[in-house]
């Protein structure tokens, strides 16, 4: 599966927001959209035209799929799945994207970004249930058990980086054996507060 690896800052900077993308560093002062908060590229700083309907609903879609890390064709058949499934559209789009194993991974402080969360998820360093699962987009459900299967420096390093953030109410974190159980589905109110889902839907409704 094709990634991206390109610079990642100057999505912050389009979107006008942390993304959160870099890890540790976001939460510095050498984060890049603190530095410079302007859109990338030469015409970043001109004056710009009332954004469109359309331009709000894209922008949110992007910014959603930049945050979680995912090109459009994973992206989209998210939002397909989300729709066959009934239901609020939205909602099950966020779930899809909330309890992907990379970003439970993220979640729990293991990954100091969900970029390095999928990589240690790629490196075979989790298991589910007991099993290895190198697959980051295995969709986890309530009930399951995730477990770092050994001891391993970039782990802790993030871990010790992560007291910035809070471990969601649906994950059980235990520290000393650097496992996790799902314990529900997540609640929106627990989700990114940042993604704008209904405009998500629109986008693709359209
Ligand atoms: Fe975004 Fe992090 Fe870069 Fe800041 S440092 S612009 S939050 S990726």
């Amino acid at each position: 599966m094709a990634n991206y690896h390109g610079p990642v800052c100057r999505f912050c900077r389009r979107e006008g927001a942390k993304l959160y993308l870099k890890g540790e560093r976001c939460y510095t002062p050498k984060c890049a959209i603190e530095r410079r908060a302007v859109p990338p590229g030469i015409h970043g700083q001109a004056r710009r035209r009332k954004t469109s309907d359309y331009g709000l609903q894209l922008r949110a879609k992007q910014k959603a799929r930049r945050t979680y890390g995912l090109l459009e064709k994973q992206f989209r058949n998210y939002f397909d799945a989300s729709v066959r499934e009934g239901g609020v559209t939205g909602l099950n789009l966020l779930r899809h994207l909330e309890l992907r194993l990379d970003n439970v991974v993220y979640r729990l402080g293991m990954g100091s970004s969900r970029k390095q969360a999928r990589q240690l998820v790629t490196h075979r360093h989790f298991e589910v249930n007991g099993r290895l699962v190198n697959v980051p987009s295995y969709r986890l459900k309530p009930g399951d058990e995730v477990r770092l299967r050994e001891s391993n420096g970039a782990v802790e390093m993030a871990l010790e980086a992560s007291n910035v953030r809070t471990v969601p109410s649906w994950l059980a974190f235990n520290d000393e054996q650097k496992s996790a159980k799902v314990l529900a589905l997540p609640d929106r109110g627990e989700m990114e507060q940042g993604v704008e889902e209904h405009l998500i839907v629109e986008f693709y409704s359209r």
